[in-house]
């Protein structure tokens, strides 16, 4: 095992002292807007350098983990002991709109050293990379006239994060419109996986199976009229802004869907609806949002996540499983 001196030197050697955090506070990194701090947080830029960092990581015995936009994540306000490593707003390129000013990039080709957050059109198929957010990915859609992703619009996370949890909402998910996505695999390979390898389920993916990293997305899309897909994303942002405590921190709905019931409601019926434990609680306006309403801690969410598991069991015999993703320690 590597000293954390050396390894430290090694990171800093690769990412430059301002990509190498110490003690980064997690609180700024997730949507409930809590968590301790990460012992080493590292925003990394491109796949060469990811893979630097990660043979610097694997010889110091170090434990890391990717990290999106942190919206469907809970940290442990004690933090993380390990590296998070994240892709988003690294090196992104400036936001265009036209195909013309876009490098020619075929979906799967991005080179070896194109940025983890970078967005490509070529015709009917945008390339994403892993770091980019997808509700940019899909305004740049729609500015070019492709249909497909209305849904990703008001979904806060980034592509990889996406792809991982198969993000859905309204009439769509990511299952629908990705072609493949490129993957550095556990023995260090890179792969093109096409979607029906990438196992898409509920909420789920290939990814929650084996710990492969995300680099890059393509997606198929459809042609439409701007003004329509308009019209459909506007129609969306509408039914969230009227249904969902979007002016609270949250990770979005706290559990999955049961089959045949919606936790929401399970969780009113239970009598949980504006339930709080310290400064978190269930939401009033929608009971499947868990809320960080006023200066919760990590534990206090969590506590307010696992009594509802526990009151909705006891009182309709159904276990909510949970869709946010606990990290570090508590
Ligand atoms: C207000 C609000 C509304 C929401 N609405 C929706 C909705 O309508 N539909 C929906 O599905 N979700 C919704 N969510 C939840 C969340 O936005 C999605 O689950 C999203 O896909 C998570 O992406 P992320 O980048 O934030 O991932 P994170 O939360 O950062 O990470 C999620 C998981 O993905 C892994 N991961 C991330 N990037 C990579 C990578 N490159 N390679 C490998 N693993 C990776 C992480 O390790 C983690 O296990 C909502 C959240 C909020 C706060």
């Amino acid at each position: 095992m590597t000293d954390t001196k050396t390894y430290y030197h090694e990171l800093t050697f690769v990412l430059g002292e301002d990509r190498v955090q110490i003690d980064e506070p997690m609180s700024r990194h997730i949507s409930f807007r809590v968590g301790g701090p990460a012992d080493i947080f590292l925003r990394v830029g491109d796949t060469a350098e990811l893979e630097k960092v990660l043979g610097i990581l694997q010889t110091a015995g170090v434990p890391y983990f990717f990290l999106g936009k942190g919206t469907n994540l809970l940290v442990g306000d004690r933090g993380y002991r390990g590296a998070v490593i994240t892709f988003t707003g690294v090196k992104s390129q400036p936001l265009t709109d036209t195909t013309k000013e876009l490098p020619a990039i075929e979906a799967g080709e991005f080179s070896e050293a194109a940025p983890l957050d970078t967005v490509c059109i070529a015709g009917e198929e945008i390339t994403a990379g892993a770091g980019a957010s997808l509700t940019r990915v899909a305004v740049m859609a729609r500015d070019n006239g492709l249909s497909g992703l209305e849904f990703a619009a008001g979904i806060p996370g980034s592509v990889g994060g996406g792809l991982v949890m198969n993000a859905g909402a309204y009439d769509g998910e990511m299952r629908q419109v990705v072609k493949s996505a490129r993957l550095l695999m556990p023995d260090g390979k890179i792969l093109t996986v096409s979607n029906n390898d990438l196992r898409f389920g509920y909420r789920k993916s290939l990814l929650k199976e084996i710990p492969a990293v995300a680099l890059q997305v393509t997606f198929r899309l459809t042609p439409k009229e701007p003004s329509a897909i308009t019209e459909k994303m506007q129609d969306f942002a509408n039914r969230r802004l009227a249904k969902q405590p979007l002016e609270y921190p949250s990770a979005g709905s706290t559990f999955k869907r049961p089959e045949g019931h919606f936790a929401g409601q399970l969780i009113e019926e239970a009598g949980l609806r504006g339930y709080t434990v310290g400064g978190a609680g269930v939401s009033e306006k929608h009971c499947g949002f868990v809320v960080n309403r006023d200066n919760a801690s990590a534990a206090e969410i969590r506590q307010v996540i696992e009594d509802v598991q526990a009151k909705v069991l006891a009182h309709s015999g159904i276990r909510l499983e949970r869709e946010v993703i606990f990290l570090g320690e508590f």
